[in-house]
């Protein structure tokens, strides 16, 4: 047989089918920029090709016999002949017959390739739009934490110069509502010359009484009419601040990352202060971040004085990573009333509040009025114009309530 016969062995070994693809090791993410590829189709041989070969075979086998008929071979040779050309012819038709059905086979792998390569494109699509979905609800409900920081706006709180006191009654068993009206009978600001900026009641009977100056609250506490009538002056419990260090390791134990704060920062700048008085004084108030991601922010309850040292620097050293440092000022809004300072899981409202159109009886997810115009909830629920979204940075009950909690902070402590 000549180098140009169809059967000519590298010739078909050239035609092997596409080699399989090597697995994908890690986790199932993107897909890969080569999947992404169009996928060439494997290459066949057409079937009327075969054919032709097949009667040109057939032609060439046919002209050996006849040849060999003409020879002077004996009969059996010439037997020989014949029947080892139809063997050949046959065994050709065979090759044929199992090539047919392995490029078929190639075909339908291929097919079932693109179309898995169809529904992966679909699943990103979904993803893609899943996540710009969630962006902008997140939008629409407000800016979330990390929005807050990346566009940064205040990086530190002013305290203000608001003083208050707490003043309670010594019967445990009046109500906030009478030692308020008690104080109101009893307290003259106009004899007293005091710039009041809030009375409102607290815990255990008692009210808060915020003044414009630390003289008017010694006033207050030096008034003789108030502690005769049954009242005791005292300093309105504060809480301390808390801060954000922002993308500190996951891998880090609480105590350890506390520890690196005290002695990367701190141990030089404060003398009095020891490890065990800062670990004594300094509480881990949350973490917050994403899951599973490499680093996370420490939201941590300090004293004034630690506060006022971390924060002056803008970052935090935590072994090898400087983090930045914020006041942290979030005040919570529960996300079934709307309204602040409680979080959903005390609230004590039995329906949801729409955040979006501001109604009872659906939550914000479930609102078919988000084509209008959104109403604060929250606004709404103290009757006071609500033509704007829910937690909006200008809705005055959110700044009220970010006012309350800065005021309920101790900046100063030490
Ligand atoms: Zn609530
Ligand atoms: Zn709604
Ligand atoms: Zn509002």
């Amino acid at each position: 047989m000549s180098g140009n016969s169809p059967f000519n062995r590298s010739g078909l070994t050239r035609r092997s089918p596409p080699s399989t693809p090597t697995p994908q090791p890690g986790p199932p993410g993107p897909a890969p920029a080569n999947m992404q590829q169009e996928e060439e189709p494997p290459k066949v041989i057409p079937t009327s090709d075969i054919q032709t070969w097949l009667k040109k075979i057939e032609l060439n086998l046919q002209d050996v016999c006849s040849t060999s008929a003409e020879g002077k071979l004996n009969t059996d040779q010439k037997i020989r002949i014949n029947n080892m050309c139809r063997s050949v012819g046959h065994l050709a038709s065979q090759m044929a017959i199992e090539y047919q059905s392995l490029k078929n086979h190639a075909i339908q792998a291929y097919q079932a390739r693109q179309a898995h390569q169809e529904k992966m494109d679909l699943v990103q699509r979904i993803q893609d739009l899943k996540q710009s979905i969630e962006e902008s609800s997140r939008q629409v409900t407000g800016p979330s934490f990390a929005d807050a920081l990346k566009n940064n706006g205040t990086r530190y709180v002013q305290p203000s110069n608001i003083s208050s006191v707490a003043i309670y009654p010594v019967d445990k068993l009046k109500s906030s509502e009478e030692t308020k009206s008690l104080v109101q009978k009893i307290i003259r600001p106009d004899e007293m010359k005091l710039h009041v900026r809030g009375l409102r009641k607290i815990k255990n009977g008692g009210v808060v009484i915020s003044t414009d100056s630390k003289e008017d609250v010694i006033k207050l506490k030096q008034s003789e009419q108030l502690t005769t009538s049954g009242l005791t002056v005292d300093e309105p419990q504060k809480r301390k601040p808390r801060i954000v260090v922002i993308g500190v390791p996951a891998d880090m134990q609480e105590p350890e990352v506390l520890k690196c704060i005290y002695h990367q920062n701190l141990a030089d700048k404060l003398q009095d202060w020891s490890l065990e008085k800062f670990m004594a004084s300094t509480k881990l108030s949350h973490k917050s971040g994403k899951k599973d991601a490499e680093t996370c922010n420490y939201i941590i309850e300090v004293s004034g004085v630690i506060r006022k040292a971390l924060i002056t620097n803008d970052r935090v050293f935590v072994n090898w990573s400087s983090c930045p440092v914020r006041d942290f000022t979030l005040v919570t809004r529960c996300f079934k009333c709307q309204l602040y300072n409680h979080a959903a899981k005390t609230c004590k409202m039995d329906i949801n509040i729409c955040g979006h159109c501001g109604e009872a009886g659906h939550s914000f997810k479930e609102c078919t009025k988000k084509d209008e115009a959104p109403k604060c909830a929250t606004c709404s629920h103290y009757k006071k114009q609500c033509n704007h979204q829910t937690g909006d940075a200008a809705c005055p009950a959110r700044q009220m309530a970010e006012k309350r909690y800065l005021n309920s902070i101790d900046y100063e402590g030490a």
